[in-house]
């Protein structure tokens, strides 16, 4: 028996239910992104234990109201990290564009699916326009390509997962690949999730600037050859997240071409300074690359949920990715429009169904215009600089490395360099590092390295400017100075 549509509680609101419904969250909207600057980094509080009850609530077979619900959601989005805060220096923050998130509306609603050129090729045009973009950004060639991912670690998976195909093809257990300590944990989960071992993957020793030592990675590289294993891929990072170190990527790019090993550059937190005067200097080399990871949703000040991996020939992402799947085979062959060619996103990387990403991208940028992005990241290299400037005239602290790009790390000067003065030095920066945060105002992130507690600050937020950069080095002075 058919059920009569007029018993149900309709999924579809009416116009007018719908317009009001989006009056509410509007207005919520609004007032949110108006109190942000105020808004603190970190919540004072944790959240209410009924608040945590109420998440948990499995939802009840009758309507609810929507107000109630609204400001349910409203509770749970103030108790968190506030990623929107001029103050949240922590990280590698996103800022959330507000014209993304209309985007992303307008991307929802509509409801396209744009991963078979076929289904909705202008829609394909359009992230192939922003990918073409950004591979012109990073000096790629005409003829390169790419996918939007849900993030810098997809785009990582996919990079290993089309250098493991194109050079070890179907066994490749004998593979070896090589990162720094520095390198982001995001390629060792990848290397293990693309079925290598842990032992396949080679940690070349890093400079004390923290760049990978060229000489290591030759030797290392070598050795391995010499033991019978398959040296295949090579993974500088543009920007590390503890430091922003830039790997020496024309020295990786020639080791890569001369023992014919794939050149992945991890640029999910620099890549996008390559808009930039500075960055297009000392992000040099990354246009050698085979493939390359971006994060819009970093340094492109983008709402989380976006990456992109980038492809010098997207024919071997297509190659290490496509399989078949007959029920597909209608949306399939049908890849030139206007005379371009157009990819079916689906074979490039590991998900079939996703929204029409590349839009929260398009409209901004469009809209904005590009001089915005450019002027928004060199404020923040200033900034950066500006930092160290400071830190570095500071009596107790080191600065040991001079900002690449956007984030300073420093920590309190140990005694010497005794275990014990060191233990000592990591446990007062530790404390520092506390009472910095307190202030609510700004956040600060920790992160070890080469065995010292070392606090970081990473500028990238859209909305952080000289004021709030002023305040955090007033509150990181009155904090050393409680630290006497
Ligand atoms: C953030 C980051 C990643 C991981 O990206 P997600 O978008 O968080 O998945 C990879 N590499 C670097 C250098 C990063 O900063």
């Amino acid at each position: 028996m058919l059920h009569n549509p007029q018993s149900f509680h309709p999924l579809e609101p009416t116009r007018a239910q719908l317009t009001e419904l989006g009056h509410d969250v509007w207005a919520r909207a609004m007032a949110f992104t108006e109190n942000l600057p105020a808004s603190p980094a970190v919540p004072a509080e944790e959240p209410p234990p009924a608040l945590i009850r109420a998440m948990l609530t499995a939802p009840a077979e009758t309507p609810g109201d929507i107000t109630p619900l609204l400001d349910q959601l409203d509770e749970a989005v103030k108790h968190a990290y506030e990623p929107g805060s001029p103050g949240l220096l922590a990280y590698v923050p996103g800022g959330g564009l507000s014209v993304s998130a209309v985007a992303d509306f307008y991307a929802r609603i509509t409801n396209r699916f744009a991963s078979m050129a076929r289904v909705a090729p202008a829609l394909v045009a359009l992230e192939v326009g922003v990918l073409r973009w950004f591979a012109s950004l990073c000096g790629l060639p005409q003829g390169s390509g790419g996918v939007f991912t849900s993030g810098g670690s997809m785009a990582n998976f996919s990079a290993i997962v089309a250098a493991r195909h194109t050079r070890l093809g179907e066994s490749f257990f004998d593979g070896t690949l090589y990162i720094s300590a520095q390198t982001h944990h995001s390629v060792t989960k990848a290397a293990r999730l693309a079925g290598f071992p842990a032992a396949s993957l080679r940690i070349v020793p890093h400079r004390s600037d923290l760049t990978m030592d060229e000489d290591a990675l030759r030797h290392m590289i070598a050795g391995d050859r010499a033991q019978g294993k398959r040296p295949f891929l090579i993974v500088g990072s543009a920007g590390t997240t503890n430091t922003g170190a830039i790997d020496p990527l024309p020295r990786l790019a020639e080791i890569a071409a001369e023992e014919d090993l794939w050149f992945h550059v991890d640029a999910a937190y620099g890549g996008f300074f390559r808009l930039t005067e500075r960055g297009q200097e000392r992000l040099a080399g990354i246009e050698r690359a085979d493939t390359i990871t971006l994060d819009p949703h970093k340094t492109l000040f983008q709402p989380f949920g976006i990456g992109a991996l980038l492809a010098r020939d997207p024919g071997l992402l297509a190659a290490s990715h496509e399989v078949d799947g007959a029920y597909l085979r209608d949306m399939a062959h049908k890849q030139t429009y206007g005379g371009e060619h157009l990819p079916d996103f689906a074979h490039m990387g590991p998900e079939l169904t996703r929204d029409v990403r590349g839009m929260r991208i398009w409209l901004p940028l469009h809209l904005h215009g590009v001089a915005a992005f450019r002027s928004t990241l060199d404020e923040k290299l200033d900034l950066a600089a500006y930092v160290h400037e400071r830190l570095a005239a500071a009596p107790r602290i080191e600065v040991p490395w001079k900002p690449r790009l956007s984030t300073v790390a420093f920590r309190l000067k140990a005694a010497s360099s005794s275990a014990d003065d060191i233990r000592a030095a990591n446990q007062a920066t530790q404390e520092l590092l506390t009472r910095i945060n307190a202030s609510g105002r700004i956040l600060l992130s920790s992160t070890e390295i080469d065995g010292r507690f070392t606090i970081r600050i990473c500028i990238v937020m859209h909305r952080t400017h000289a004021d709030r950069i002023a305040e955090a080095l007033d509150i990181i002075a009155a904090a050393l100075a409680d630290s006497v």
